[in-house]
């Protein structure tokens, strides 16, 4: 015999019918790249959703089509979240950054039918438009010039729609990797992950929303789903604060103006706050909380947060998993820790939310499971309901046999669950059979004064197979010498981890989402050799 509850099929539809109804008029503000601000709320989101819906399919895009936005973060490009999702399409955020034959490819791989993008992104448009071979409509979400306006285009129609109905395991949006080698891979999220994702997302150990938080993500809608936050946010009803731009001097105004209480971004977006602050000699916004990921926080960034009585929420996942694996939210035993210690806690990547499993094998044999001792370092494994299975189009699974998915990373699990990541597979180097974390070296590196990046390298050598070389871009005006870096190191790390060389160079390659570029730093120094 079976339960007997009530049927209710997990789609997104229902995240978006729940904020307009329980939470219709919490406002959802944007800034706009013209330094224009709209307000509309909930209710608004979901009236121009349906209109949009209906929309699409008026353009004759059917359940299962793709449709690609090429977009900062704003209302309308909210709105398409639930719209596209809403007729039972597939919305595939593309990333700008991306190099163009990277754009070329993941357009044609989707198949997009429909393109709507950000006036700001018009040079783009008028480049790949010839060789994107599919996609059929165009629509600016600013007042188009070259292509339909999209408050002209729902504004057609009447909003007189019955949400698209189908299965939890339909796709509702699909992500590509940014590939640092081949082409990017496309990921694609179901109704019933995406929706289980943002429901783990609430957990006060991770994301924490209350109906009072206010929400300026920083975290871009083109990036690994933004989190989960476009849902998470609207199944507990916040306020969400948009702007379309980057500017650190318009997020520090909408901070303050707005009364933001919960942000989220990359490191760097905290980096650029703190300069803007300090040259302006004012204080950091009051935020309650700030959730910190897709690359290490450094300790000093958090530091600095919490001292300012912000509460650091360091995450760690990817595009292949929706992207939320782990965030560091207050343990048990919290209260009981030093300030170093919540500082040295937190620059780990936190702890599985529910959901998710986590667990590292041997990077010998990558097999043998290792202990969760807080020590022992291995490739990081996961598995669970918003974790990829098989890549859009791929005719392999990506997991292993056992379900367990290869992240690609390098970490220790501590007894208390707290995941520290210290490699990436790939970068990991290794010397006379014993592995070394190239980006603890680099991160060390980074706490010298005249360091304004490091990035290292496992370079070939005659004797223990693999070297570290270190490769450092110098502050403006700073002047230093290889011996003293490495000086500096020697009290940071194992003396057998010190780097055999130090390359001053003038800059660091990087990837289209920002992160160093080791494939293209190797490539570069492909003739490079250490001697014995
Ligand atoms: P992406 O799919 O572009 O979001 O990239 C995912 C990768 O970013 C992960 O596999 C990690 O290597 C890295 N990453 C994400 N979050 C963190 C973090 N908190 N600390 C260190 N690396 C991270």
């Amino acid at each position: 015999m079976l339960g007997q509850m009530q049927e209710w099929t997990m789609r997104i539809t229902h995240v978006i019918d729940h904020a307009a109804r329980e939470a219709g008029d919490r406002e959802i503000v944007t800034r706009w790249a013209d330094g224009s601000e709209t307000r509309t709320d909930w209710k608004g989101i979901r009236t121009d959703a349906l209109k949009m819906a209906q929309a699409l399919q008026a353009l004759g895009i059917r359940k299962g089509d793709r449709v690609a936005s090429l977009a900062m973060n704003h209302s309308r490009h909210l709105v398409s979240w639930y719209g596209v999702a809403g007729m039972g399409g597939v919305l595939h955020t593309v990333n700008p950054r991306l190099f163009e034959d990277q754009l070329e490819y993941i357009v044609n791989h989707a198949e997009d039918k429909v393109m709507l993008y950000d006036a700001a992104f018009q040079p783009i448009i008028d480049k790949m438009r010839e060789k994107w071979t599919t996609v059929e409509h165009y629509i600016c979400y600013d007042s188009g010039e070259q292509s339909q306006s999209f408050e002209d285009w729902i504004g057609a129609q009447d909003g007189d729609f019955e949400w698209v109905t189908g299965a939890e395991t339909d796709p509702c949006m699909i992500c590509y990797t940014s590939g640092t080698t081949g082409n990017p891979k496309g990921v694609q999220y179901e109704h019933r992950s995406t929706l289980m994702h943002a429901l783990a997302g609430l957990q006060p150990a991770a994301f924490n929303f209350s109906a009072s938080s206010v929400m300026l993500p920083v975290v871009p809608m083109f990036h690994a789903a933004s989190w989960g936050l476009p849902y998470a946010g609207a199944m507990a009803g916040i306020k969400f604060v948009f702007s379309a731009v980057n500017d650190p001097a318009v997020l520090h105004q909408l901070l303050i103006d707005e009364g933001v209480t919960d942000s989220a971004g990359v490191p760097t977006v905290w980096l650029a706050h703190f300069q803007y602050c300090d040259k302006e000699g004012i204080d950091l916004p009051p935020l309650k909380a700030a959730t910190i990921g897709g690359s290490a926080c450094p300790r000093f960034m958090i530091e600095r947060l919490m001292k300012n009585g912000t509460r650091v929420q360091h995450a760690w996942g990817m595009t292949e998993t929706s992207p939320i694996g782990t965030v560091g939210g207050p343990t048990w035993d919290w209260d009981q820790l030093s300030f170093e210690e919540k500082v040295d806690k937190t620059a780990m990547q936190g702890r599985p939310v529910f959901g998710v499993e986590l667990r590292t094998v041997s990077l010998d044999d990558m097999v043998t499971e290792l202990p969760r001792d807080g020590e022992s370092s291995g490739a990081l494994q996961i598995r669970g309901p918003w974790i990829i299975k098989r890549y859009f189009k791929a005719e392999q699974d990506a997991v292993g046999n056992d379900g367990w998915f290869d992240t690609g990373d390098v970490g220790i699990i501590h007894p208390d669950g707290t995941l520290q990541l210290t490699d990436r597979t790939k970068d990991v180097i290794k010397s006379g059979g014993e592995w070394i974390s190239s980006v603890e070296l680099e991160n060390a590196a980074c706490g010298h004064p005249a360091v304004a990046e490091a990035a290292c390298v496992g370079m070939p050598h005659p004797k223990w197979d693999e070297r570290p070389v270190l490769f450092v871009v110098k502050k403006e005006g700073q002047e230093v010498e290889a011996e003293t870096i490495v000086n500096f190191l020697s009290d940071k790390v194992a003396k057998w981890w010190l780097p055999d060389a130090v390359e001053f160079v003038d800059d660091i390659p990087h990837t289209a989402t920002g992160k160093i570029s080791k494939k293209d730093l190797r490539d570069r120094f492909a003739d490079y050799k250490l001697e014995a």
